[in-house]
């Protein structure tokens, strides 16, 4: 389904983060631009009011010099309650308040007690000062709030006033009150937020879109990738995915999968071929078995012919044991279901004992056997299956010797590891063979007239890789074979 395809779900995923972090974003821009406007105003209403005050100061000393003369320079009379003064206010609203700096700005100036002194022109009706205002401004407080002032005929105006009493000898001479109109600064915001509002959604749905585009490019070598996988089946395993020529997650993926391709590949070949094998193993003994019988059964024989042909089906039968139960042990030791009984003996004694059991075919072909080992060397592993190993590699090289010559076995021991040499000096096997000696059934052509199934070094390989050891062979036709194999000092774990 769509909606639960990677595609959709890191599109979804990218979006909401998009428009999250896009709201939180515009949130921040609008609020810091709103509070700093707002603190512009409040700045500027400060400082009008402050300018309003300082000017009224000036006209009031200017006036009381030229009524009261020189002599009261030094003392000049007190505003609070002065008839002279209320007059000074009132005269210097009506001369100043044209003053540019105090366009779009409203001055009023009111008595202690709230009543109107002056007030410039062009105000609207602000309602009067109510008792908490006076109350504050009485303490000597200046604040600031808001107010819709009603003005007749059109919309009311939305104000932002500053109120600021002005003090003489901590008692308020009168209040200075200064407002501007909060409109510009409404239309701002009101344009910031729907612009906000309408880059939003668009933004979200173009970078939405955007990322499905981008995703679908990413995912398309799995796409195709997918593609190739269905067409390859069990007749076909040597496809292979087409490697994008990127360096990155998804090439990887390819690799890997060509990796367990080869690996299946590989397995599975050798699985046909060990049925190959196997069938063709069998046949020769049960084919020369069924030929003995029927020639047999023909006619009536002798006690004596019956008993060589008996006989010889038991060799046969034998021979399909033999097979069968190395088979049998191979296949169990792959699917690892032996399990190592794990103990610590001497390789020396365990040697020794392989080497007397075998010394009389050696002799047979007047091979000398020679071991060089420590006096004792522990060895941690499974016994049983180290004897299985020794008698295989040491029954091959007699087997593969002609007469005469030594075989040499060298144990070693150092901190790491323990290491098995067994050296022949038989009929060697070719460069081009060596890598095939430890497949399942394989023979070299010239020993298939030996009594081996070939199956001898697969097991040997097993039970020295079981017990976490290697092997290597290196072999010179005509001189010899060596056999190395080497056992970590840790044991198989
Ligand atoms: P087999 O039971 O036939 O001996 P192995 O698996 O033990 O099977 O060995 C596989 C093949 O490797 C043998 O058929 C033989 O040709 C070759 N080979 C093994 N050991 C030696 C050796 N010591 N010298 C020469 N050839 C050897």
């Amino acid at each position: 389904m769509v909606v639960q395809s990677i595609r959709f779900r890191i599109t979804l995923l990218y979006t909401i983060i998009l428009t999250l972090t896009l709201l939180g974003f515009s949130l921040v821009v609008y609020q810091n631009f709103s509070r700093s406007l707002r603190g512009n105003l409040d700045g500027l209403l400060k400082s009008k009011a402050q300018g309003v005050a300082d000017s009224i100061e000036a006209y009031w000393e200017a006036e009381a010099l030229d009524e009261s003369g020189n002599a009261v320079k030094a003392a000049s009379p007190s505003k609070v309650g002065n008839i002279n003064f209320l007059k000074i206010a009132r005269r210097w609203i009506e001369e100043e308040s044209d003053d540019p700096a105090l366009i779009g700005v409203i001055v009023q100036v009111f008595r202690a007690d709230g009543g109107l002194i002056a007030a410039s022109k062009d105000v609207p009706q602000v309602a009067a000062l109510s008792r908490a205002e006076l109350q504050a401004a009485g303490l000597g407080r200046r604040r600031f709030y808001n107010l819709e002032a009603s003005r007749t005929g059109t919309e009311p105006l939305p104000l932002r006033l500053f109120l600021m009493p002005v003090l003489e000898r901590d008692r308020v001479t009168y209040i200075v009150q200064v407002g501007g109109s909060l409109s510009p600064l409404r239309t701002t915001l009101n344009q910031l937020k729907a612009l906000l509002f309408l880059v939003l959604p668009l933004t979200v749905i173009l970078t939405g879109l955007a990322g499905l585009l981008l995703v679908r490019m990413t995912l398309k070598p799995v796409d195709k990738m997918v593609g190739a996988l269905h067409e390859i089946e069990s007749d076909r395993l040597g496809l292979r995915l087409p490697l994008p020529r990127t360096d990155d997650e998804i090439r990887r993926l390819a690799e890997t999968f060509n990796d367990l391709l080869a690996r299946l590949e590989k397995d599975f070949l050798s699985q046909q071929q060990f049925s190959q094998d196997l069938s063709h193993e069998l046949r020769t003994p049960l084919t020369i078995l069924k030929g003995d019988l029927e020639v047999t059964l023909k006619k009536l024989r002798s006690p004596q012919e019956y008993e060589a042909v008996l006989k010889s089906s038991l060799e046969e039968i034998n021979t399909i044991n033999g097979i069968l139960d190395q088979l049998l042990m191979l296949a169990r030791w792959e699917n690892r279901e032996i399990p190592l009984r794990l103990s610590v003996f001497d390789l020396r004694s365990l040697t020794e004992q392989v080497l007397s059991h075998i010394r009389v075919l050696a002799e047979r072909k007047q091979i000398r056997l020679s071991l060089q080992a420590p006096a004792v060397l522990p060895f941690s592993g499974d016994d049983a299956q180290l004897r299985t190993v020794l008698v295989n590699l040491l029954d091959n090289g007699i087997k593969y010797s002609a007469s005469g010559g030594t075989i040499d076995i060298r144990l070693m021991d150092d901190d790491e590891a323990v290491g098995v040499v067994i050296s022949d000096q038989g009929l060697g096997i070719t460069e081009e063979k060596l890598p095939h000696i430890f497949d399942r059934f394989y023979r070299v052509e010239d020993s298939r007239t030996s009594s081996g199934f070939g199956l001898g070094l697969s097991i040997v390989k097993s039970i020295v890789e079981a017990h976490r050891g290697m092997i290597e062979v290196e072999s010179r036709p005509g001189q010899g074979t060596v056999f190395r194999l080497t056992f970590p000092r840790s044991g198989p774990r």
